[in-house]
């Protein structure tokens, strides 16, 4: 039997409709719209299109969306100052530093410098902390996205077995810390999993995946979860964007799993839509915390 196939992109839509309805009623309440500071540094082609994307859903939610874009050679101070800069900045609610950054500039000391109210990638050391104490105030853009498909989709973890393959400090450790919480804004039925997190030095790792109710990988390797690995009816979530000479791939071998999992995600018009969108509510929340 053929796994139900779980559709990020039409649940972001529905996601992005009701948040231009709030949007604009906090338009209307306070006078202008919350706003997004975009910083992209150097010319990643890949992180361009990133970025466009995030810039073209500002548009459509009703945020202002603002680009600063700086050359390849920005040195790591000019960065901190314009970051600085942003921080003081009261039209500003929310800052994205696109990442990767160049490689002469540390991505830690730059996105430590992030204002906390301002942190809508939920990066910051206080607001992982906040989060880890089960009290977020940001919750981190692509784990999010993966509890609002599972939510959506009238899906639970409470009490179900999750592995997630991948210990980043963007996916594995962050949705790990929203599993693994007492409750959750989306219910009970989100939180309250018993969650293992593997990485490239976990023994056995197929004889922890098979026993998953719910397999999350993030691993970027392109199709690395086969078939043998998950547990016949399995939720299994996909969070890897691979690009291969035969276009995008996530790293779950989708046909082959598609034929044992209960419920897959594909790759694209899985998590990746959601994580956008969820930036997008995130710039409203700093845009409501800053209000006061
Ligand atoms: P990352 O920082 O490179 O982390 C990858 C993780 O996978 C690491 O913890 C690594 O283990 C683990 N890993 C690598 N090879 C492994 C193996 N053979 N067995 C078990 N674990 C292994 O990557 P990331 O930023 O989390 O991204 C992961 C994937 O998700 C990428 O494809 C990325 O493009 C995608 N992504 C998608 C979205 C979205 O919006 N859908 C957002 C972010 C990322 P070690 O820690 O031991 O090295």
């Amino acid at each position: 039997m053929s796994a139900k196939l779980l559709e990020g992109k039409s649940i972001a839509s529905r996601i992005e409709t009701e948040l231009a309805e709030e949007i604009a009623d906090f338009i209307q309440n306070n006078g202008a719209p919350p706003s997004l500071a975009a910083v992209l540094v150097g010319d990643d082609p890949a992180s361009a299109v990133y970025v466009r994307n995030k810039s073209q859903a500002c548009d459509r939610v009703g945020i202002e969306g603002k680009l600063h874009r700086l050359p390849a050679e920005t040195t790591e101070e000019q960065l901190l100052e314009l970051i600085a800069q942003l921080n003081a900045d009261d039209d500003v609610n929310g800052i994205l530093v696109q990442l990767p950054l160049p490689r002469h500039i540390r991505a830690t000391r730059v996105l430590d410098a992030v204002h906390p109210l301002k942190d809508v990638d939920c990066f910051h050391p206080e607001n992982v902390g906040l989060l880890w104490q089960g009290r977020p105030r940001f919750l981190p853009c692509t784990p999010h996205g993966v509890l609002q498909i599972l939510a959506r989709s009238g899906l639970s973890v409470a009490g179900k077995q999750v592995v997630i393959v991948g210990r980043s400090e963007i996916v594995g450790k962050p949705l790990a810390a929203l599993l693994v919480a007492k409750s959750s804004h989306l219910g009970a039925e989100l939180a309250n999993a018993t969650v293992t997190i593997c990485h490239s030095q976990t023994a056995d790792l197929a004889s922890i995946t098979r026993q998953a109710d719910v397999l999350i990988a993030a691993i970027g390797s392109p199709k690395f979860i086969k078939a043998e690995m998950v547990k016949p009816g399995a939720i299994v979530v996909d969070v890897g964007i691979n690009r291969t000479e035969e276009g995008l791939c996530g790293d779950v071998d989708f046909a082959a799993v598609r034929e044992i999992a209960g419920f897959l995600t594909p790759v694209p018009r899985g998590v990746g839509p959601l994580t956008v969108t969820m930036l997008m509510h995130n710039t409203l929340t700093a845009a409501r915390l800053q209000l006061g």
